[in-house]
């Protein structure tokens, strides 16, 4: 059996004296899964996504994520692992306006160390797999949404994660640009990627994932797996 991508393992956590953010959580992400969770505001999503980040720890449980072991990590560690395992993408974008496009896609490569000419060449390879190759040299405040959400989807990819992470990555986007980032994540995922999408766009949820995990007051209520997505038919 290959490695999981994330076991978590009777996780819980709880903030000061209010009642469990998360409580006995356990869930296992194979690699190539494409996964949704679903949940209403406050039943915990945020906090899931944040110890899988490596961005907070859990109070009970275990926290294990391409076989690193995430709920251990000090600081440095824990830096490392944030550019080495999670590519991450947000509602809004979180791109820095005064950098191109390049030099925001470049950044988690170079922060690891990648020298300037690689990591321009691996941009370039991504900005055009991803079709924004001619917005290179632009700065994301002329894009629309969805090609702002394309570059922060190739800048979390920059350096190769085992997982990608998106947190409402259709948020702040209309319905067209919601489906152009869903049928992204799904090729995405039909080329190997492992994809965890936090979301309350249910059509998301059904265009690029093929697995629904449904949480609510801090624990697991549904886990299911539905048909494998091809993109083709989606288009
Ligand atoms: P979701 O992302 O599903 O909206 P959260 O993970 O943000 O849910 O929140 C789960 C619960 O934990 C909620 O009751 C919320 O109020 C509480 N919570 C989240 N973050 C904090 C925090 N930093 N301090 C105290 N309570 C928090």
């Amino acid at each position: 059996m290959t490695t999981p991508v994330i076991e978590l393992r009777e996780v819980g956590r709880r903030y000061d004296d209010g009642p469990p953010a998360l409580h006995d959580v356990t869930l296992t992400v194979r690699p190539g899964e494409a996964v949704a969770i679903l949940g209403p505001s406050g039943s915990g999503k945020s906090t899931l996504l944040n110890l899988i980040a490596g961005l907070d720890r859990p109070d009970a449980g275990t926290v294990t994520v391409d076989g690193v072991r995430v709920d251990r990590l000090g600081e440095a560690g824990s830096a490392l692992y944030r550019r080495s395992k999670v590519g991450m993408v947000f509602q809004f974008f979180n791109l820095l306006d005064d950098l191109t496009v390049t030099d925001n896609v470049v950044l988690p490569a170079r922060l690891a160390g990648m020298g300037r000419g690689q990591a321009d060449r691996r941009a370039r390879e991504l900005l055009e797999t991803l079709g924004i190759d001619r917005h290179a040299r632009t700065y994301p405040g002329r894009l629309s949404g969805g090609e702002r959400q394309r570059v922060a989807v190739a800048r979390a990819l920059m350096n190769r994660p085992p997982l990608l992470l998106a947190d409402e990555p259709t948020g702040a986007l209309d319905t067209a640009a919601g489906q152009d980032v869903g049928r992204l994540l799904a090729d995405l995922n039909a080329d190997g990627q492992t994809v965890v999408v936090v979301t309350h766009d249910l059509r998301l949820a059904e265009s690029c994932t093929s697995r629904t995990v449904r949480i609510a007051d801090g624990g697991i209520t549904e886990d299911v797996r539905s048909h494998a997505v091809a993109p083709e038919a989606l288009r």
